[in-house]
């Protein structure tokens, strides 16, 4: 049988690859798991076929003797601290991120609030394949509508103090569920708010999910032609952010962890940040400057929810925007992410591309090249053969470090396709190191 669960989550096209079947069958298998007892908190991003999903899993996880806590229409942060706030014994999101309107998603997280780790998604398959346990009609679970949203929105004003320099913030949140918490939450810390895209729309009219340069036209223009001090944006479920500054230029997702995290561990003695090995040297420079250090991790938030509970972590992130702020959440929070950032800019009397400066400047090239499944450990080995003589890490694919920069070449694991990342401090060495990096891979992958 083929993995149900990608890399986070089962996720497909709605009616096709993820059928309200499936749904039903995730919930009985998950209140199997749960022992047929417990209380789960269920919240759902605002996809037409949000509601119908909420139902079946609603109707599995009843039926195998769990009650439900309906969040209803919520951002993914809000229901990882719901989970965790009531006291549930497990969560589940249904939301299928930055991808298309079509496409949807349901994600496990434990009782902590951080999402399940493989072991315990290969458990839920091994239930859903020999069938889940029902209850007797005395134990069929209740479900009740609680609002988490309130209590999330204080958890943050408790926690943020008031920003003082009533900086005005274009915030685009694609129509999406994030329009539920971040403009009322920036307008109450203080930023005069302007909402792009506010109308919460499942088809998702006003622009692509995905918090990525291409995507954030829109905003760049509303922060120019607003005169706004910055912009903000969130995915599908508001678990990543990315900014513009006041010139309408993207701040990538790299650089708004890296502005974040000196901010955020300001003060803190030794300040241990985890970020993956597909993350720029802009972490390293942030790290030098508090006297910390950097952790690097395979790919994904599952590895850096594992590497924080083994072994500690201030502050962790990705290149993708989605930051975890551990005494906050063991979940990536787009929107504490935005509020630190804003905080960040707020402790200046800089603009936003002022204090992109202050951090050194890398650049990036990012490359694909297509590789077949079977082919991909045989490529793998040969470039580690071909770059023996570099200092090399093994963690995840491939990363090379070099004079001038670093190349990661890493197999995807949900594509069938090889990645090249190439940074360097200037833009002509990182165009040079990549091709280096495909070159080699095109050879590795005709010589396999
Ligand atoms: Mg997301």
């Amino acid at each position: 049988m083929p993995r149900l669960f990608g890399t986070f989550g089962v996720r497909g096209i709605v009616n096709k690859e993820l059928t309200i079947k499936t749904a039903l069958e995730l919930g009985q298998a998950l209140a199997t798991d749960l022992g047929n007892r417990g209380r789960v908190a269920l919240g759902r991003d605002n996809r037409t076929s949000g509601e119908m999903l909420e139902l079946a899993l609603v109707a599995g996880l009843n039926s195998g003797g769990c009650d439900v806590v309906r969040l209803g229409l919520t951002p993914t942060p809000v229901l990882s601290f719901a989970t965790r706030s009531f006291g549930c014994d497990a969560g589940v999101m249904i939301t299928a991120s930055h991808n298309p309107a079509e496409y949807n998603g349901i994600k496990f997280w434990d009782q902590e609030g951080a999402g399940f780790q493989r072991w315990r998604e290969d458990r839920i398959e091994r239930i859903m394949s020999h069938g889940p346990k029902l209850v007797g009609w005395r134990d069929i679970g209740r479900s009740e509508r609680v609002e988490a949203l309130p209590l999330y929105f204080d958890a943050i004003l408790e926690r943020v103090p008031r920003f003082r320099r009533g900086l005005k913030v274009v915030v685009d949140c694609a129509n999406a569920v994030g329009n539920l918490v971040t403009p009322s939450l920036l307008r109450e810390l203080g930023c005069q708010v302007i909402s792009l895209n506010s109308q919460l729309d499942g088809t998702f009219p006003g622009r692509k999910l995905e918090t990525i340069p291409e995507n954030l036209n829109g905003l760049a223009k509303a922060v120019v032609s607003c005169k706004a001090d910055l912009g903000v944006a969130h995915d599908g479920d508001a678990d990543r952010t990315l900014v513009v500054d006041e010139r309408g230029e993207v701040i990538s997702g790299d650089r708004v962890f890296a502005h974040v995290a000196l901010h955020y561990l300001r003060g803190k003695s030794r300040p241990r940040i985890l970020t993956t090995v597909a993350t720029s040297s802009v972490l390293d420079d942030v790290a030098a400057k508090l006297g910390g250090e950097v952790v690097r991790t395979k790919v994904g938030e599952p590895e850096l929810v594992e590497e924080i509970r083994k072994n500690g972590g201030d502050i962790a992130g990705e290149e993708n925007g989605g930051v975890i702020f551990p005494d906050w959440l063991l979940c990536r929070d787009g929107i504490m992410t935005a509020v630190q950032f804003i905080a960040a800019l707020d402790s200046t009397d800089m603009k936003a591309s002022e204090l992109n400066l202050t951090l050194p400047k890398y650049f990036q090239v990012k490359r694909r090249l297509e590789c077949p499944d079977e082919k991909k450990a045989k490529v793998l080995a040969r470039l580690t053969k071909r770059f023996s003589r570099y200092r090399t890490s093994h963690m995840d694919g491939l990363r090379i470090e070099l004079e001038e920069g670093w190349l990661l070449l890493r197999p995807s694991g949900t594509e069938p396709i090889f990645r090249c990342f190439a940074e360097a401090k200037t833009e002509k060495q990182a165009k040079a190191l990549a091709a280096l990096g495909m070159r080699e891979l095109k050879a590795a992958i005709k010589g396999s």
